[in-house]
């Protein structure tokens, strides 16, 4: 995963609370007649070229780097404190 900021862009209010999607392959035999699982092996991870994040606002799940486009079309902008009147 790059160390950039994300920003969802389906609900465009969280940039903070996410999660990796992971897929995992496993392998199982079956039953050709009952359709039982008979056996199965060991779940191994699929590796992808691009990690696949989801919004844990509104759910929605994307490439990563459309999190990233979207953070940086909208950067966060830190609001000036100091008062202007005088
Ligand atoms: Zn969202």
């Amino acid at each position: 995963m790059e160390n950039k900021p994300y920003f969802c862009p389906n609900c465009r209010s969280n940039r903070v609370k996410f999660s990796q999607i992971t897929k995992y392959s496993q392998s199982f035999i079956k039953d050709a007649i009952t359709g039982e699982i008979v056996e199965s092996g060991e779940a191994v991870p699929i590796a992808q070229s691009e990690p696949e994040i989801e919004c844990l606002v509104c759910r929605v799940s994307g490439n990563e780097m459309r999190f990233i486009k979207q953070a940086e079309r909208e950067p966060r902008t830190t609001t000036p404190t100091t008062p202007t009147y005088v």
